[in-house]
């Protein structure tokens, strides 16, 4: 039993750091970014947080002669009116370009151009 136990302390355990290393060196993720991913992080690097309008608006007065204004860089985007404060549940409504639209609460909404990402 000595013999074995004074064998196992002779062997020796390799180990390296290479990994400690590389994930220390890992490049920048937009260097590796393609596609939509790559336009919405050099928009956030430019200074836009928001490049997609996913963001919750807040409502404006919202009548047919001051409609809100939601920006879209396509012909119709799909919209969720959060009627009352306390609702549990979203109306959503399709809004097309040039055709603003009345919620059922009373608000009206209007697709306004933005040029997209
Ligand atoms: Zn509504």
């Amino acid at each position: 039993m000595a013999a074995l136990c004074s064998r196992f302390s002779q062997i020796s355990r390799p180990f390296s750091t290479a990994g400690r290393l590389l994930s220390s060196q890992m490049s920048n993720p937009l260097e590796h970014a393609t596609g939509l991913e790559k336009k919405e992080l050099l928009s956030r690097v430019g200074g836009n947080d928001n490049p997609f309008d996913l963001r919750v608006l807040k409502r404006g007065p919202g009548t047919r002669d001051c409609p809100n204004q939601i920006p879209s860089g396509f012909d119709s985007r799909l919209v969720g009116c959060i009627c009352e404060e306390e609702a549990t549940t979203v109306q959503w409504m399709w809004l097309h370009q040039g055709c603003p639209r009345r919620c059922a609460c009373g608000h009206w909404f209007q697709l306004v151009y933005k040029a997209p990402v």
